[in-house]
């Protein structure tokens, strides 16, 4: 969601890049321009965009649909096995579920089995079991969570399939689509790390994860997300006054932790996600939770936050025993989460697709690149050519229960997709495939 003046800053720094990479003498252009050039006039690609337009209804209606399916972390099962079935109903016959919980479908190309593009879409969300995922309108915008989280990038896969299918579409490279598990929160990018510990001959990746098609996420944005256990005696809240707090020692951490300040660049942010604890109100707490999570571009400045605040929870432990002259409290830390951060160069040509492919769905400038979170992150960190990019649509309020989605020119994201794909694999008989194979992968 950039504003204009972002949008038109962008223009200028492609136009920059261009004049820079362009020298005088008229040199040939890279494959990823010319496979655009071929593809975008081709009869049978306008064709299949066409389809992914007539299907945005359609595609929207099962967008909702798959939201109303609860999914909660580790809980994937009954929307695995419904899009399951979706993939097998669209012709991918040999979809399966791996043993991590994946759904994965090959849609081999013409050619050697190489190059090997995977493309997913997230099945999980952060919300526990027993939330209410109805979906809800007002004035045309939809509240439900999930619903653009990764609801819409389940459902941009589907059309893309849709898509191929109706126009006897062929590539010639290998096409892997996968809706993974553990996306989300303590997942872990699990489901990333047993497709690629299972497929070592995968050459490149795209998430569908977000909306719109403005942005190319090419940065992964490492995370560290700890659990720490605050213990005491506990006791009786009158007779035994004079104790530590396993609560208190906590509130004391978590007011350090909110006074911390952190660089906007590069983007370095921290959150006390979740607190739990105590046992009654009338007792000294005898133990307490809270689980915090760091995330930043660098892994180098991640490690610096990372230091600083688990030395802030520790004096917030000694404040407390100190308060009471004790040394009742004492402190479990414990590193439930650990998301490499990683990088897909500008000039690698998956992130080239990513960002010319857009050009052949709307007016305006190309996307911009930019860093997050995402299933990404696991093959870059593998030195894997991978990017995230949107879905369609606009929405907002991620991770709550009232995140919201507009399906406003929500066709550009699979129509988009499917364009890289066919940039990246090649169009039977047309182009030739842009995504190297990689040494490894062969
Ligand atoms: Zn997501």
């Amino acid at each position: 969601m950039t504003n204009g003046k972002n949008r038109m800053l962008a223009g200028i720094a492609f136009v920059i890049v261009v004049a820079l990479t362009t020298p005088g003498r008229a040199e040939p252009p890279s494959g990823v321009d010319d496979a655009y050039r071929a593809l975008v006039d081709n009869p049978k690609v306008k064709a299949a965009l066409e389809t992914i337009k007539a299907d945005d209804a359609a595609t929207f209606a099962e967008q909702k649909r798959i939201t109303e399916i609860a999914s909660p972390p580790y809980k994937e099962k009954v929307r695995t096995e419904y899009y399951l079935k979706r993939m097998q109903e669209l012709g991918l016959k040999d979809a399966t579920i791996d043993a991590e919980g994946n759904v994965i479908a090959l849609r081999k190309g013409t050619g050697n089995g190489h190059p090997k593009l995977a493309i997913a879409a997230h099945l999980d969300t952060v919300f526990p079991e027993g939330t209410d995922v109805a979906v809800k309108e007002k004035d045309g915008t939809f509240v439900a969570p999930g619903l653009g989280d990764d609801a819409r990038g389940l459902v941009a896969l589907l059309s893309i399939i849709k898509a191929i299918n109706a126009n006897g579409i062929s590539t010639v490279g290998d096409i892997m689509f996968v809706g993974d598990v553990g996306e989300e929160e303590l997942g872990n990018l699990r489901g990333m790390k047993a497709l690629f510990h299972d497929h070592t001959d995968i050459d490149g990746f795209i998430s569908i994860d977000g909306l719109g098609v403005d942005r190319v996420v090419n940065r992964a944005t490492g995370s560290h997300r700890y659990e720490f256990v605050f213990k005491g005696p506990g006791g009786h809240s009158f007779q035994e006054f004079g104790l530590p707090s396993a609560i208190h020692a906590m509130g004391r951490a978590i007011a350090k932790i909110a006074d911390l300040q952190t660089p906007s660049n590069p983007k370095t942010t921290f959150t006390v996600g979740t607190v739990s604890g105590g046992t009654s109100v009338n007792a000294i707490a005898s133990e307490a939770h809270m689980a915090v999570d760091m995330r930043l571009n660098s892994t180098e400045e991640l490690l610096k936050l990372e230091a600083h605040l688990l030395d802030l929870v520790k004096q917030a432990v000694t404040e407390e025993n100190a308060r009471w002259k004790s040394n009742k409290i004492t402190l479990t830390i414990k590193l439930i989460g650990d998301r490499p951060a990683g990088m897909t160069a500008a000039d690698t040509p998956i992130v080239q697709a990513a960002r010319k492919s857009v050009n052949a769905v709307r007016n305006g400038p190309n996307a911009t690149l930019g860093g997050a979170s995402t299933d990404s992150n696991l093959p870059m960190s593998l030195g894997i050519p991978a990017v995230t990019i949107g879905g369609g649509g606009e929405g907002g309020n991620w991770h709550s229960v009232n995140e919201w989605y507009k399906p406003v020119d929500g066709y550009l994201g699979p129509q988009r997709e499917l364009m890289a794909v066919l940039i990246l694999q090649g169009l039977d008989g047309v182009t030739k495939p842009t995504l190297a194979v990689r040494p490894a992968a062969k």
